[in-house]
């Protein structure tokens, strides 16, 4: 093995060990040529576009605890939310002022990036995707309600991104889709975001769960996560497989207080 491979193998390991030392639960790296070479998102949203000195994204992934996400819309559920936020902002702002000090050039997307939900009613879209990030990466795949399936967490994840030149090596795609086509999310969906077009992925009506999580945010239990809470993939479902993450009157005791 040359000494180059040695090195950049060594550099991966260092940074994936810090980034779990941060609280990641999920590491993972895409080569930026993804974006070019498999298009889902037009050249404005390319890396190498944006940031011409980027050669990898280094996916950061944290859970969303079953048992609170059971409770959506509820202020417990919005607490996670801002949790996970600041979590993952700090993970990835420490994780990229970590590759700087290696001497490679580094930054953050932060989560969401957006000023407020409204916002997203005018221009329904970030100016760099997460999700589309995490497939190329191979975090996991999309499912049919758009969300991104892990194997650990089904769509019950959030994600942050870095941006590098750190030359470590790309993880890849999965190779199995993790979609079992169920159906859940598009029969629970309180805004009747999604219809079947006869393929995988449903056609989304972004503006209307936009304009759900601006009724739930003005009520002050945001965001809605349905079709997260519902979808069956993923280890952390396993787990709580023979008992409820939270009873029926439980949830019904949460959601009555706090918002
Ligand atoms: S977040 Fe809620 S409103 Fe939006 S698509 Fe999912 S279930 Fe529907
Ligand atoms: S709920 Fe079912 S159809 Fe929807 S994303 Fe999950 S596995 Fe796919």
């Amino acid at each position: 093995m040359c000494s180059e491979v040695i090195i950049m193998e060594e550099l991966k390991t260092t940074i994936y060990k810090k980034a779990q030392d941060l609280g990641a639960a999920i590491v993972k790296t895409a080569d930026v040529e993804s974006w070019e070479k498999e298009p889902i998102q037009d050249k404005s949203f390319w890396p190498r576009n944006i940031w011409p000195w980027s050669k990898r994204v280094i996916v950061l992934a944290i859970p969303l605890f079953l048992p609170m996400v059971n409770s959506t819309p509820s202020m417990l559920y919005q607490e996670l939310y801002n949790t996970s936020n600041r979590i993952m902002d700090d993970m990835a702002y420490n994780l990229a002022n970590y590759i700087t000090m290696l001497g490679y050039r580094a930054m953050f997307f932060p989560r969401d990036c957006y000023a407020d939900i409204k916002a997203l009613l005018k221009n329904p879209a970030a100016a760099f995707s997460h999700v589309v990030a995490a497939y190329y990466a191979g975090v996991g795949t999309f499912g049919d309600s758009h969300n991104l399936l892990t194997k650990e967490f089904g769509p019950r994840v959030r994600l942050v991104s870095v941006i590098t030149d750190a030359p470590i090596e790309a993880d890849g795609k999965l190779s199995e889709e993790l979609c079992i086509h169920c159906g859940k999310c598009l029969r629970s969906c309180p805004s009747g975001c999604f219809k079947e077009n006869g393929g995988g992925l449903y056609d989304y009506d972004k503006r209307a769960c936009t304009e759900y999580h601006v009724k739930l945010s003005d009520e002050n239990h945001f965001p809605c996560g349905i079709c997260a809470n519902v979808c069956p993939v993923g280890d952390d479902m396993r787990a709580y497989r023979r008992e409820a993450a939270i009873t029926e009157a439980g949830i019904r005791h949460v959601q009555s207080y706090g918002s």
